[in-house]
């Protein structure tokens, strides 16, 4: 941290920079104790939590790692209510296994253990797509993709787009939308 200091001309941005890190850190142990209670009380001991450096998600569900993640950087602009309810939405993840998507099942579990199941209009609340302003969707609202900018170009090819697998369903079916 102090060669840091040295190194670098812009000495107030890094010394700010070190300050809030600092009042942080007792703010982020706590939120690391909060994971680790809530890991501990719903999944088995194979679960573990992880910071990671986000920008676009604040939590993950991991399958393959079996972690828990939450974004450090976007950790900072959330209360304390909004990360535990994003630890037990990525929790719900954990639970309902990871074909179970957003559906009924992950649904259910969010709801039993204290999670708050977004609606389809609270999509850009999403902790895996915070921030998110357009969706691939088809006809049916079951949505396919996420961009955090205009995708003109998938725009321009969607009539002949379709998704794979569903071929049948979504062939000239699929739209973006705005959120
Ligand atoms: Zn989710």
């Amino acid at each position: 941290m102090i060669l840091l200091i040295q190194m670098n001309s812009s000495h107030h941005i890094i010394l700010i920079w070190i300050l809030q890190n600092l009042m942080n850190s007792t703010e982020y142990q706590h939120i690391e104790n909060l994971a680790q209670a809530l890991i501990d009380r719903w999944l088995n001991s194979d679960w573990e939590f992880r910071w990671d450096r986000a920008k676009t998600r604040l939590g993950l569900c991991d399958f393959q790692r079996k972690t828990i993640q939450l974004s450090r950087p976007l950790a900072a602009q959330q209360n304390e209510q909004q990360m535990r309810d994003t630890l037990l939405h990525e929790i719900a993840h954990a639970l309902a296994g990871p074909r179970a998507g957003h559906g009924k099942k992950w649904q259910a579990i969010a709801r039993q253990i204290g999670a708050t199941p977004q609606r389809c209009a609270e999509i850009s609340a999403d902790p895996e797509h915070i921030g998110a302003r357009y969706v691939l969707k088809d006809q049916q609202g079951n949505i396919y993709k996420y961009y955090y900018r205009k995708p003109t170009r998938t725009i321009q090819r969607l009539q002949q787009s379709w998704i794979r697998g569903r071929k049948k369903q979504t062939f000239g079916q699929l739209i973006i939308e705005k959120i």
